[in-house]
């Protein structure tokens, strides 16, 4: 019988025999391209992955769709929706192949909401407390970018910025790439913050995309060292069940 044994919290190492990587980093700082790219080695070396974005399970999509083009979230609304999310992708994607003994890739994790949430009025302290059920990710990599060179790269092949990419909604500038400006160097104070209070792996974006990606590699090996993909196992009155 499969009975519920207490989740590790976010503050704790996770008891999971694979193993989670996070990026992190405001949009156009070339996050999405570095994980890709460390997918496609991981997978031609042989690992099993599994790739996950931020917001993407169906559970509060579509509340979240329509609480945005109404603009009917206030900051925590938005944030306990954010939280009830990931709450349902971490249950139901990323700790499954975890206990499989995966290599689970997150595109955003639990900073994106700190950041986010946080520049947009909720207490920092409240956020990181909603997140504790979270799985404490084994290399957590933020890619910092001046604002100008993710605004330039956002707008390569693009004419508009979106409505909330460019933060419209708090209301610090008509002008949509002028507001970004304000917005996005918001939410780089806050990342500035949470990478020192949570030791993440400071990457700087303005490198090329090859120089970043041999870091990685580099970075995932040491990592992988000890790693033994083997199927979580757990400890009930002497005997080992899934
Ligand atoms: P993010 O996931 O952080 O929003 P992306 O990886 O989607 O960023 O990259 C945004 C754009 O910038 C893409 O067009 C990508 O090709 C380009 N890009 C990514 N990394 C670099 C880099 N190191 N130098 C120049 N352009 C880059």
């Amino acid at each position: 019988m499969i009975t519920h044994s207490r989740r590790p919290t976010f503050s704790e190492p996770h008891p999971y025999p694979g193993r989670l990587i996070i990026v992190e980093g405001i949009d156009g700082s070339g996050k999405s391209t570095q994980l890709q790219l460390l997918n496609k080695w991981l997978v031609n070396s042989g690992y099993r992955v599994f790739f996950t974005e931020w917001n993407s399970s169906a559970l509060v999509k579509e509340t979240i769709r329509r609480g945005k083009k109404r603009n009917l979230l206030t900051p925590t609304t938005f944030s306990i929706l954010h939280a009830t999310d990931f709450a349902d992708r971490l249950v139901h994607l990323i700790v499954p192949p975890l206990k499989a003994g995966m290599i689970v890739l997150a595109d955003r994790y639990v900073y994106t909401a700190f950041s986010r949430d946080v520049v947009r009025g909720v207490h920092p302290a409240w956020v990181r407390n909603l997140y504790e059920f979270a799985v404490k990710p084994d290399l957590a990599l933020y890619f910092k970018v001046p604002i100008e060179v993710s605004l330039k790269r956002i707008l390569n092949g693009r004419i508009n910025l979106k409505f909330h990419e460019a933060g419209m909604d708090l209301g610090l500038s008509d002008n949509p790439s002028e507001s970004f400006k304000l917005f996005q160097n918001r939410i780089l104070e806050e990342y500035d913050k949470i990478s020192k209070e949570y030791d993440l792996t400071v990457i700087d974006g303005t490198a090329t995309i090859h120089r970043q990606q041999e870091l990685l590699r580099k970075m995932t090996k040491e990592m992988l060292q000890d790693f033994r993909p083997m199927p979580y196992l757990q400890k009930k009155e002497n005997i080992y069940v899934r």
